[in-house]
């Protein structure tokens, strides 16, 4: 854990594949992490570069789609919530050259419904998030079913797999679709916007300049919402205190991902090369 003025000198990143739209830097730097960074990292470099991380100054990196399941097997230690889960979303650097797994996407899930609970849940996706929300939901209770267009995938999560979606208390998007901005609708989903009206809370961890379609259509029909900027800064928070020992400024954070200045103008696709303090690019 950092004393308040190390935090603002120590290095932080998001590790992703895309990662340019993640508003996590907007977000975090707003909190006070001044040196945090996307960190954009193709799968066949990731161990390398996680590996090249603490050396080259990072305190801290949180990690999105589609590393999260390989940041666990990478790091040394693990909370026993991330090694359950399967699924790492937060890495911490040790002086010592090890690296920590923590997984706040669960505790965060559970802050964004505000304590309420559903009997039922249905989960879309199978990937490091979907295995986050359904653990979470499981041991608070609720009785979750999972689909996935690869349903073998979803066969791990320890919980019923349905062919086709379900009815259900809540549905939480888990899946990347609605990510990309060429996709306009949810097809991919096997769900149609009617059928929607088969739950009472609609949960999209996916974000994007001018919500996601999932939320708009579950918005028009009156169903309860909570989308993915929500889930941004529930995990973020968790994750800030984690890494500084500091509660977080959450109506900062939120400020900050709702910002549209947050929005990155110029996508970057290229892998980053993590060699030394000086080879990294704090600005980007
Ligand atoms: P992941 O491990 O790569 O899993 C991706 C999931 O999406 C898999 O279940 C995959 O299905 C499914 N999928 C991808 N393309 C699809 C398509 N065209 N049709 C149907 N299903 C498709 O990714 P992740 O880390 O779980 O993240 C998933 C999404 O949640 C990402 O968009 C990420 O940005 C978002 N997320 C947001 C937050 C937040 O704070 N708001 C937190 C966590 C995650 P297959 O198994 O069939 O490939």
């Amino acid at each position: 854990m950092l004393g308040q003025l190390d935090h603002c000198e120590r290095r932080f990143g998001v590790l992703g594949w895309p990662v340019s739209h993640s508003r996590s830097p907007a977000m975090m730097r707003a909190a006070g992490l001044q040196r945090y960074q996307r960190l954009p990292v193709a799968p066949g470099v990731l161990h390398d570069t996680v590996r090249a991380l603490g050396a080259a100054g990072f305190h801290g990196a949180n990690v999105t789609i589609p590393h999260k399941e390989a940041a666990l097997a990478i790091a040394d230690t693990a909370s026993d919530a991330a090694r359950e889960i399967g699924a790492a979303n937060t890495l911490t650097f040790g002086d010592d050259g090890s690296i920590a797994a923590e997984n706040t996407d669960a505790p965060g899930l559970l802050a964004a419904l505000g304590g309420t609970l559903p009997a039922t849940a249905l989960v879309l996706g199978a990937g490091g998030s979907a295995r986050a929300v359904v653990w979470a939901l499981t041991h608070a209770g609720t009785a979750v079913s999972v689909w996935n267009r690869t349903p073998q995938r979803a066969r791990a999560l320890g919980v019923p797999v349905v062919q086709r979606p379900v009815p259900a208390e809540l549905l939480v998007n888990c899946t990347s679709v609605g990510l990309d901005r060429s996709s306009t609708d949810f097809k991919d989903l096997a769900l149609d916007a009617d059928g929607l009206s088969e739950y009472t809370t609609v949960v999209d961890l996916v974000y994007r300049a001018g919500g996601t379609s999932l939320i708009q259509q579950a918005a028009e029909r009156g169903l309860h919402t909570v989308d993915g900027l929500e889930i941004l800064v529930s995990q973020g928070a968790l994750t800030f205190t984690l890494w500084t020992g500091l509660p977080a400024p959450l109506q900062t954070m939120r400020a900050a991902v709702e910002d549209k200045a947050s929005q990155p103008r110029v996508p970057r696709a290229h892998p980053l090369q993590v060699t030394d303090r000086r080879s990294a690019d704090p600005g980007s």
